[in-house]
């Protein structure tokens, strides 16, 4: 890993790494996975979201995502790598890299984890997200998309009562109430609509 790669905005740092206390508690719906100590804000899309430090200090973790700058970048539509709008001013579509395998079909709607790449940092992410290196990627443009599911981590309680995790890394929609219940979600998931491919400069 070259060491002139800028740290992506997404990608979080060891002493970002919280203890999470979780517990099931009684909801109007019934048990429902919380924080023995949880805020509200904890809570969106009726789930219970990951808990991470916001200090950007220690070893980076370049395999994993960091929850809630991931989210923002979904909510906001801001560049995985410098966490800046990735909306092109003149155009107002969105710069994303998808799969190459979802990026074939431009006409449907497609699901997606990774956040938009912003045109001045495509080959960036390109190099240092080993997300995006794992498949084909290609450079696209999105017109507007919006959240549908979470990357979420499963709990349930063992016969002692203690929160064991029962599925890890799960996508669950935000229609399924009885798996959002008992998920801790680590990453939101957005639908995609009127995808193109970018325009070389
Ligand atoms: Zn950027």
């Amino acid at each position: 890993m070259s060491t002139q790669l800028r740290k992506p905005y997404v990608t979080p740092y060891a002493e970002e790494s919280l203890d999470l206390p979780l517990a099931f508690e009684w909801a109007a719906e019934g048990p429902r996975l919380t924080y023995r100590d949880a805020l509200p804000q904890e809570r969106m899309f009726k789930v219970l979201w990951a808990r991470c430090g916001t200090a950007r200090a220690g070893k980076i973790l370049w395999h994993l995502v960091h929850t809630l700058r991931q989210r923002r970048c979904m909510l906001r539509g801001l560049c995985r790598v410098c966490g800046k709008s990735a909306t092109d001013p003149d155009t107002g579509r969105i710069s994303w890299i998808m799969p190459a395998a979802l990026a074939g079909d431009f006409r449907s709607p497609w699901p997606t984890a990774h956040p938009p790449t912003c045109k001045a940092h495509v080959g960036e992410a390109l190099t240092a997200c080993p997300y995006l290196r794992r498949e084909v990627p290609v450079v696209c443009t999105v017109g507007d998309y919006s959240p549908v599911g979470v990357l979420a981590n499963l709990y349930g309680e063992d016969d002692g009562g203690r929160v064991v995790e029962t599925g890890h890394q799960i996508p669950v929609g935000l229609d399924e109430p009885h798996l959002l219940n008992r998920a801790l979600a680590t990453q939101l998931i957005v639908r995609v609509t009127d995808l193109q491919p970018a325009v070389q400069d």
